[in-house]
């Protein structure tokens, strides 16, 4: 079944695998199996929302194998849980005041050792709270003001991890 491209309105959209290439930090992972539609007749691509939140876990479940790799998404999404400014966050992670910039914006690459303290941050519990007493930067819990509250098993990766474009 093909559909109506939004960019020619030919119905011509089909739907096309492709192996998604994600930079995290100094690494390119490939991620097979991801799908968008592309146009026959102009052969622009459209990715709807079942297919992005489709290729979004199986971005994620890539980056889960990748120990050493940290997406922009969850960078974002650990300084959100925890309120953190990237300023405060950079601090809290003994890089430079712009690094969190940069390393959400794409503009520089983390380090293997320094993916590898978020990963420990986002997966054991207490490391945040060790870092900022270190680093003497107050640390709002997750859950408590500002935050907004958690339950367990919620999924909050929805609004978080962007999909950096697709390869054409
Ligand atoms: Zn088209």
């Amino acid at each position: 079944m093909s559909l109506t491209c939004p960019f020619c309105e030919a119905d011509a959209l089909t739907t096309v695998t492709y192996t998604h290439a994600l930079k995290a930090g100094r690494r390119t992972i490939h991620v097979p199996d991801c799908q968008q539609m592309t146009c026959g007749n102009c052969g622009e691509s459209v990715v709807p929302l079942p297919m992005y939140d489709q290729n979004h876990q199986r971005i994620e479940a890539a980056l889960a194998q990748t120990p050493a790799a940290v997406s922009r998404g969850l960078l974002k999404r650990l300084r959100e849980t925890y309120d953190l400014s990237q300023r405060d966050a950079s601090r809290l992670f003994g890089a430079g005041d712009g690094a969190f910039a940069k390393w959400e914006s794409g503009q520089s690459d983390m380090s293997d050792p320094a993916a590898l303290l978020v990963q420990c941050a986002l997966h054991v519990p207490g490391v945040m709270e060790h870092l900022a007493k270190l680093a003497g930067i107050p640390l709002t819990p997750p859950g408590s003001q500002g935050a907004a509250p958690r339950r367990a098993g919620e999924r909050q990766a929805r609004h978080a991890a962007p999909v950096e474009s697709a390869p054409v």
